[in-house]
C-alpha cells in the first residue's frame, strides 16, 4: 500500500508519465516501480541509501518512486555534476547502490559505488508497506547558489503536506496535465514536477531540454500546466512577441507557474500582453519544499509570490529577530517559517541545522515585505540581495526589475561592492540587448524610475550572467 502515492494502489491504465515518445501508464508504473522497491528493500545494511543518476528519463521517475515505495532514502545527482561536488555527495551521503538508466555513462567518481541498471519492466503483486511519515524519503542537495551544496534530509510528511498544500492553491487535479523541460535532481522538476502528479493522480510530460516550441506543441495537445523557472519565462516572452501560434498556445494553459527565482516583472508583463495569461509566482526552498503561491482563483500581482499555504505559518522579523506586525508593502524583514513541509536537518551537519532555526522556526535568508492583503513580495536574499549604500539598505530585485525596462537591457543582477564613501555601492552587471546604453543612460533611467539613491554607480557590461543549472545568478561568481 502507498500513502505517498494513492493512485499506484490500484492498475489504472491512464497515462502517469512521459519522456519524448516513452511513456507508462499508473499501471505501468506500479509494477516497475514495485518490483524494483521489493528488491531494494534486500539491500543490506541498517539504513541503507540509494543514488538516483537524475537524467530526465522515465527511469529517474521510476528509480525515485520505487525508492520512495521501499522507505530507502534516495539521492539524486545531477548528471552534469563536476568532481569536486560529486565526490561531496558521495562521501556525504554515502549510497549503498546508484540507479541509473542503462547505458549513461557515469563519471569515475562513482566508481566505488555499486550500480544497478533500472529497466522499465518488472511486475508486483503488491507494494511493499512505506514507512512512517517521519522517516527520511529524499536527501536534496541545494542549489548550491550561495555556498556548497547541502544536504537537506526530507521526511515523507513534507513531501506529502507540500503537495496537498499546491493541490488545494492550485486547484491542481487528477485531471490536469503538467508540462516542464525541469532538472529532475531538484524540488521544482522532483518533487513538484514529477512526483506531484503522480500523487495526485494527473500525468506529466517532460520535453527534455526546454524549448518554447516543445512547451507550445505540449499546450497545444493537452497539457494544462506548465512549470518553469524564470530563464525559461524569459525566453518564452521573447518568442510570444514573435510568434502568435506560439502566444496561441500560452493562451489555452490553465496554469502558468514559476519558481526557484525571482519572476522579473517585466518578462511576467511581457507576456500577460502577448497571451492574456498571468503566471502564478510560488516561493519554496529546498529545506521548506513550498512555503507561498499566488493561488490559482487569487489576484495574480506581478513581483509578489502570494499567501502562505495551507498549512504554513510565516512571519517577518527585524534584525533583532522580532517578528515585524506591520503589513504595509515597504518594512523588509527577514523571512521565517513553521510548519508541516520543513525538512528534518542537513545531513552530517548538526551545526548548521541548529543555526538554521530560531525559537522553531526556519530562517530562510530571504528578505520581504508583505503587501496589506498579506501577500509576500521578494526582495532578496539576505547574503547578496540587499545593498547598504549611503545610509539605506536597498534591495537588488527592485532595480533589476526597472533596468529591465530600459530597451538597451536584456539581463541584469544588481550587487553591492565596498565604497569608501557610500558604504557600499550599487553595480549593475548588465548583459545588452543591442548597442549596449551608456552608464549614464541607465543610472538616469533608474533614478527616474526608483529614487536617485537607488541608481547603480558603476555599469559593467557582459555576454552572459554566470547561471547554476536552475538558470539562477550565481551573485557571489560576478565578484570574481
Ligand atoms: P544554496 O542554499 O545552496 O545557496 P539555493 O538557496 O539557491 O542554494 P534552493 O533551495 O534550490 O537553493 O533555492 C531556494 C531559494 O530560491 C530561496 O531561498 C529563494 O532565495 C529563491 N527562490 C525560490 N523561489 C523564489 C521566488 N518565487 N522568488 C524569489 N526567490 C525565490
Ligand atoms: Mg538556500
Amino acid at each position: 500500500m502507498s500513502v505517498l502515492f494513492p493512485p499506484l494502489n490500484t492498475a489504472r491504465s491512464e497515462p502517469a508519465l512521459r519522456f519524448g515518445d516513452r511513456f507508462l501508464t499508473y499501471g505501468e508504473l506500479r509494477d516497475v516501480a514495485g518490483a524494483l522497491a521489493h528488491r531494494l528493500r534486500k539491500l543490506p545494511g541498517k539504513s541503507p541509501r540509494v543514488a538516483v543518476w537524475a537524467t530526465p528519463s522515465p527511469e529517474t521517475a521510476v528509480a525515485t518512486v520505487a525508492a520512495l515505495l521501499a522507505g530507502i532514502p534516495a539521492v539524486p545527482i545531477n548528471p552534469k555534476i563536476g568532481e569536486r561536488e560529486l565526490t561531496h555527495i558521495v562521501s556525504d551521503s554515502a549510497p549503498a547502490l546508484v540507479l541509473a538508466e542503462p547505458g549513461a555513462t557515469l563519471p569515475s567518481g562513482l566508481d566505488t559505488v555499486r550500480r544497478e541498471d533500472v529497466t522499465l519492466e518488472g511486475t508486483a503483486a503488491s507494494l511493499p508497506e512505506e514507512p512512517d511519515e517521519e522517516s527520511p524519503a529524499l536527501i536534496i542537495y541545494t542549489s548550491g547558489t550561495t555556498g556548497p551544496p547541502k544536504g537537506v534530509v526530507l521526511p515523507r510528511r513534507a513531501i506529502a503536506s507540500t503537495m496537498d498544500a499546491l493541490a488545494d492553491a492550485w486547484q491542481w487535479t487528477a485531471d490536469d496535465v503538467l508540462v516542464h523541460g525541469l532538472p529532475l535532481f531538484h524540488v521544482h522538476g522532483l518533487i513538484l514536477g514529477t512526483l506531484g502528479p503522480l500523487r495526485l493522480g494527473g500525468s506529466v510530460r517532460h520535453v527534455g531540454r526546454f524549448s518554447p516550441e516543445a512547451i507550445a506543441a505540449e499546450l497545444a495537445t493537452g497539457a494544462t500546466m506548465m512549470f518553469g523557472v524564470p530563464t525559461m519565462y524569459h525566453r518564452l516572452a521573447d518568442e510570444v512577441e514573435r510568434d502568435p501560434k506560439l502566444a496561441d498556445a500560452l493562451r489555452g494553459a490553465r496554469l502558468l507557474v514559476s519558481g526557484s527565482a525571482a519572476l522579473p516583472v517585466h518578462d511576467h508583463e511581457r507576456i500577460t500582453a502577448a497571451t492574456g495569461q498571468r503566471i502564478v509566482e510560488r516561493y519554496g526552498m529546498t529545506e521548506t519544499l513550498m512555503n507561498t503561491s499566488v493561488r490559482a482563483d487569487g489576484e495574480r500581482r506581478p513581483g509578489t509570490v502570494g499567501l502562505p499555504l495551507r498549512g504554513v505559518e510565516l512571519r517577518l522579523v527585524d534584525e533583532k529577530g522580532d517578528p515585524i506586525e506591520v503589513w504595509d508593502g515597504e518594512t523588509v524583514g527577514e523571512i521565517e517559517v513553521r510548519g508541516p513541509n520543513l525538512f528534518t536537518e542537513y545531513l552530517n551537519r548538526p551545526d548548521a541545522t541548529a543555526e538554521a532555526f530560531h525559537d522553531g522556526w526556519f530562517r530562510t535568508g530571504d528578505m520581504a515585505v508583505r503587501d496589506p492583503d498579506g501577500y509576500v513580495r521578494i526582495v532578496g536574499r539576505k547574503a547578496t540581495d540587499l545593498i547598504k549604500s549611503g545610509g539605506y539598505k536597498i534591495g537588488a530585485g527592485e532595480i533589476e526589475n526597472a533596468l529591465l525596462e530600459h530597451p538597451g537591457v536584456a539581463e541584469v543582477a544588481v550587487t553591492g561592492e565596498p565604497d569608501s564613501d557610500l558604504g557600499e555601492r550599487i553595480v549593475a552587471w548588465v548583459v545588452p540587448r543591442g548597442t549596449p546604453p551608456s552608464e549614464r543612460e541607465l543610472a538616469d533611467h533608474v533614478a527616474r524610475l526608483l529614487t536617485p539613491h537607488k541608481r547603480p554607480r558603476v555599469v559593467r557590461y557582459l555576454d552572459a550572467l554566470p547561471r547554476n543549472d536552475m538558470g539562477k545568478v550565481m551573485k557571489r561568481a560576478l565578484h570574481g
